[in-house]
């Protein structure tokens, strides 16, 4: 699955976060408005994409625009924590070398996922965390914010409902908001970024899947580029996007029944979410759990969709 030739096309998914979104409980309007949301961020990803640009390239423009959108939970309007701060997780992995680089607790960056991939490409390291990240941040410039840039009221209120409530951390009904892109370029390359601000409430460090290099986050020339969202501690526990690729590079599975296969082994264990995946074919999907996940694809051939609700969309070709 590693050739390419040269009809070799790009294409791009990106995700804002699965949950117990149905017709009957969202109005025409929400849904509307998050899904501009998303075709503005797949169409920072389709620009570069279509003038030869890379996947990684195209991963990173497309979760950075949807860092900076206050509807999903990753840069402006992530969840606060139990503290009420907001404190972000990010990862990105190109499939061709397998390099990766991923933060966690970051609070100042205004997006995580340039920071992800400055660890990548300038740092010695994989996986940064905390102060720490802040300081790899700030020497080597990626922008940074007052904390202020991130909070938004509706994430407040739903912390504060979440107290008041005494609800568990996987309510669906607060929805997840973490987002991710997938993509495969003209060079048969994939890449996966995923970023978020975890779960609201969420307290004692916690970390979940998305930062974490093949639980939230994978990419592989030999398989496909996953990106996840979700119950966290399932993700990780499954090692849900090595999972998927693993399948599809050792056991021949497409990946979108490595993906449907995972995602059932997770919603058996208690979990439940989606993945995104781009295979160096060029094909991509979905696979969730869960009643609906924001999503949307486009592909050079012509291919472009955005969607809210379920059923699971076929692959694209
Ligand atoms: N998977 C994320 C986490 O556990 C949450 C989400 O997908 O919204 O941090």
């Amino acid at each position: 699955m590693t050739d390419t030739d040269s009809t070799q096309k790009w294409s791009i998914a990106i995700h804002g976060g699965a949950g117990s979104m149905k017709p009957e409980t969202m109005d025409a309007a929400t849904a509307a408005n998050h899904e501009a949301a998303l075709a503005a961020a797949l169409d920072a990803g389709v620009a570069l994409l279509a003038a030869g640009g890379s996947a990684l390239d195209a991963v990173t423009a497309a979760v950075a625009a949807l860092e900076d959108d206050p509807h999903f939970n990753a840069g402006r309007g992530a969840v606060f924590t139990y503290h009420g701060t907001n404190e972000l997780d990010a990862a990105i992995m190109e499939g061709t070398h397998r390099k990766a680089g991923a933060v966690s607790g970051v609070t100042h960056t205004k997006n995580p996922v340039k920071l992800a991939r400055t660890v990548m490409e300038a740092g010695p390291h994989v996986f940064l965390s905390g102060l720490g990240a802040e300081e790899f941040a700030r020497d080597h410039g990626v922008e940074q914010v007052d904390p202020d840039w991130f909070a938004t009221p509706e994430r407040w209120r739903q912390l504060e409902e979440l107290k008041a409530r005494k609800l568990g951390w996987f309510d669906a009904d607060l929805k997840y908001g973490t987002v991710g892109a997938v993509a495969v370029d003209g060079e048969g390359h994939v890449a996966a970024a995923t970023s978020t601000g975890g779960l609201t409430g969420k307290r004692w460090g916690r970390i979940g899947d998305s930062p974490v290099i093949g639980a939230g986050t994978y990419a592989d020339d030999r398989a496909c580029a996953i990106s996840c969202t979700g119950s966290g501690e399932h993700f990780l526990r499954v090692v849900t996007a090595h999972e998927i690729a693993a399948r599809v590079r050792l056991g021949g599975e497409t990946a979108q029944a490595a993906a449907d296969a995972v995602i059932a082994e997770l919603a058996a264990m208690g979990g439940d979410g989606g993945v995104i995946f781009a295979a160096p074919d060029g094909t991509t999907g979905f696979a969730f759990s869960t009643p609906g996940m924001y999503r949307a694809r486009a592909d050079s051939t012509g291919l472009c969709e955005t969607a809210v609700f379920g059923p699971v969309d076929s692959t694209s070709r």
